[in-house]
């Protein structure tokens, strides 16, 4: 099984290899109505987690076949924090990650535990969710397990700020008439000031979601953004990049990489060399790869 997929490129982070912590099946906490992965009951562990020793040989297979990546982001097919060997994985990381950063993505619940914030420490980079500032609407939202609180993981946050020299960027991802009330955004820009991320990134849902939801249009994000004036903030929208690199993946590759997330042809075109790209086309047309839309703009997935 692998666990590194990709290579993702990223506006905001450059070309990210990542690992998935929980290839098999969606394990996650929360069960977002935004999920880009299929619905699915929030669960407090990961099941079958991967050995760190052969995410640590495919991360070296990949570096001798490709170079470094600008980012390996520890990710996971749900919450990579729920990981129990997340501090050998990312103390191996950093023996071996060369030039390039790392970065953990996270929902945030368990920032509020302060073994966590010590290997959450140890990354370059941390990138944490949080979609609202109540819990009314944190559940409403994030469709949490029972006994998470949003409370909680804004103390967290503002503890893990404290000790945290590296670079501490918060997500909001809004949805249409869920958590885009003025009341909610309002409450996110106080708390987030109080918190003093590098970076705030403002976005919407951008891929086919698990549930029946709806995004904001750009210009609501733009207005949105001048709630948090004084921040550094980034509005997420979907911009056309630059040819960046010419990535080849075998069929396999492609499956396990598109299992994670569904792509645009505008992505793919960025990312991936020419024999990958015709690879991509004969998976669609055999099956094993589907198209689905999201108003006008067609996603590659797995099947
Ligand atoms: S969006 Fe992230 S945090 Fe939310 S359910 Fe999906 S994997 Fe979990």
């Amino acid at each position: 099984m692998k666990y590194i997929f990709g290579p993702v490129k990223s506006r905001r982070f450059g070309l990210s290899l990542g690992i998935d912590l929980s290839p098999e099946e969606k394990s996650c906490n929360f069960d977002c109505l935004y999920c880009e992965l299929k619905k699915a009951k929030p669960v407090s562990k990961i099941k079958n987690e991967p050995d760190v020793e052969i995410i640590i040989e495919q991360i070296k297979e990949y570096i001798k076949n490709f170079g470094y990546p600008d980012v390996i982001t520890v990710t996971a097919n749900g919450e990579p924090t729920l990981y129990s060997d997340l501090e050998k994985l990312i103390n191996n990381l950093n023996e071996i990650k060369g030039k390039s950063k790392t970065l953990i993505l996270s929902n945030g619940s368990t920032i509020n535990d302060k073994k966590k914030q010590e290997i959450l420490k140890k990354f370059d980079m941390v990138k944490i969710s949080l979609d609202a500032a109540d819990q009314k609407t944190f559940k409403k939202v994030n469709r949490i397990l029972d006994g998470i609180s949003v409370e909680d993981i804004i103390q967290g946050l503002m503890q893990f700020r404290k000790i945290f020299s590296g670079e501490l960027i918060i997500e909001i991802l809004l949805v249409r008439n869920v958590n885009d009330s003025l009341k909610n955004i309002k409450n996110l820009s106080k708390v987030i000031k109080e918190i003093k991320p590098d970076r705030i990134d403002i976005g919407t849902i951008d891929r086919p979601p698990a549930y029946n939801v709806y995004p904001l249009t750009d210009e609501e994000l733009i207005q949105i953004s001048t709630l948090f004036e004084g921040c550094n903030v980034n509005v997420v929208t979907r911009e056309k990049d630059s040819i960046y690199e010419n990535i080849s993946l075998s069929e396999d590759e492609i499956i396990q990489t598109f299992k994670r997330r569904p792509y645009t042809y505008e992505d793919i075109k960025s990312v991936f060399d020419k024999k990958t790209l015709d690879r991509i086309e004969d998976l669609i047309k055999n099956g094993k790869l589907k198209l689905r839309k999201l108003k006008k703009t067609v996603f590659i997935s797995s099947a």
